[in-house]
């Protein structure tokens, strides 16, 4: 007696990052839905269903989907680049792009949060917990439910800067943004996407937006993030504010607890490590933004103390103008690297651990973790397929390895969210990539114009 399904994804080895860590040789996941029904041999699962479809073969490596913690889908992506790689953190902020973000439009906003996803989905990650949309949130998840990502969402909220006006909230405003988008945004696309409660963060929230942040998240459900300590302007903030640290004034306040995922956490003290050790947060660590951006990370940040002490970590991407791509596999593979070389140690954040970071331990800074982040049955299907006849697949001895070594997302070959397929054969299958990339310079080059900020690229372009 066999049984129906939609799609058989076959794989040369599947990868599935369950609780042993399987991978399987003609390995094979079966998709009902919007689920994953089995996973095992391809000659098991091919006796016991008939697929509508089959996707994939011998040549093929079958993951899960990844989970960019941290990304600026708004702001960034169609001004990627225009900022000059050599302007200290202050300057690169406020002189730059807290002035690109004000001169976006709605319609702008909605075409870079879908340039965003289209990037994410292309290079195999098939969630992503956002930043911050600058303003125009509903136009943005409009704009995401069309390209077929999953992920959680939230409008730029903060109350004590004094500029740029046109995003400046008083701390009321601030907390009702929070209230709208979370009752009016949910759940959408059958909770393939939803608001979440998410901040600014760093110095730019009073305690009672703090407190009522937190009331909400716990109220409603959504988790909490926000970005804190990337350097040293954080810590000094709050000791000159509060007379404490980041960590110690927001555990005091109430804030943190293990549904909290904190950006970046360069800047960490003993006494911080072991309070975030005790509340339970998760980190998402920004390898690529730390480098552009010279925060130190390798010098004095903690991320291996933090695994060490039972921190959960989790991989972003950050924004286009302090990385300037959203390609996880890329990110995984410094993470993988970045203190090895630091403490000349090469235990340090082994393949393995670095490609749970990016899966299963995303999923948990977003609470997701029983529903993405592994292949198992009962999880929603979010599945990516690589193409290993490709150079620096080849030869393909030790597949967890190459994926984080040797492979990055140009390899990418198909990938299903909840169940649809969004890319196929290394296109998109949910949008017109030519026609959103002409849009993208189009507005890029609007944006950067309209900003009234000088080209300072160095070489004369003629
Ligand atoms: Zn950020």
């Amino acid at each position: 007696m066999t049984e129906s399904i939609d799609t058989l994804v076959v794989g040369g080895h599947v990868v599935t990052v369950n609780a042993t860590r399987d991978i399987i040789r003609r390995g094979a996941v079966a998709i009902r839905g919007n689920e994953i029904v089995a996973v095992g041999k391809q000659a098991d699962l091919e006796a016991e269903f008939v697929a509508n479809e089959t996707v994939g073969g011998e040549r093929f490596v079958v993951t899960p989907g990844l989970v960019n913690t941290h990304i600026h889908i708004t702001g960034e992506p169609l001004t990627r680049g225009y900022v000059p790689d050599d302007t200290p953190f202050e300057e690169n902020v406020f002189m730059w792009l807290c002035p690109l973000y004000s001169v976006h439009t709605a319609q702008e906003e909605r075409l870079s949060a879908q340039l965003a996803a289209v990037e994410m989905l292309k290079s195999g990650t098939t969630t992503f917990l956002e930043a911050g949309t600058i303003r125009f949130l509903d136009e943005v998840i409009d704009g995401l439910v069309e390209v077929g990502i999953r992920g959680r969402v939230g409008r730029w909220i903060w109350d004590l800067p004094p500029e740029p006006d046109v995003y400046k909230q008083r701390t009321d405003e601030a907390i009702a943004h929070l209230q709208r988008q979370l009752s009016e945004f949910g759940s959408v696309a059958d909770g393939r996407l939803g608001a979440s409660t998410i901040l600014v963060g760093h110095t730019t929230a009073s305690d009672p937006l703090w407190k009522a942040a937190r009331e909400l998240a716990t109220e409603q459900g959504t988790g909490m993030s926000f970005h804190m300590s990337p350097a040293k302007l954080d810590p000094e903030g709050f000791v000159a504010e509060f007379g404490q640290r980041p960590m110690v004034h927001l555990a005091e306040i109430g804030v943190l607890a293990d549904d909290v995922a904190i950006t970046h956490c360069v800047q960490i003290d003993d006494q911080e490590l072991e309070i975030m050790a005790d509340a339970g947060v998760s980190v998402a660590h920004c390898p690529t933004t730390a480098l552009k951006v010279s925060y130190g990370v390798t010098q004095v940040g903690r991320m291996p103390e933090m695994m060490q002490r039972g921190i959960n970590v989790g991989i972003g991407t950050d924004g286009n103008n302090a990385s300037n791509y959203s390609d996880l596999m890329r990110a995984t593979y410094l993470v993988a690297g970045l203190f090895k070389d630091a403490r000349q140690d090469p235990q340090m954040f082994p393949a393995e651990m670095a490609y749970e970071m990016a899966t299963i331990g995303g999923a948990a800074a977003m609470r997701l973790q029983d529903t993405i982040g592994s292949l198992e049955a009962g999880k929603r299907a979010d599945i990516v397929v690589h193409d290993t006849d490709r150079p620096e697949w080849r030869p393909l001895l030790n597949v967890v390895n190459q994926l984080v070594w040797s492979a990055d997302g140009r390899g990418v070959h198909t990938v299903f969210v909840d169940g649809a397929k969004v890319v196929d054969d290394g296109r998109m299958v949910t949008i017109d990539e030519a026609d959103l990339y002409a849009r993208c310079q189009r507005a890029g080059e609007a944006i950067t114009a309209r900003s009234g900020l000088p080209d300072k690229a160095k070489w004369p372009t003629y």
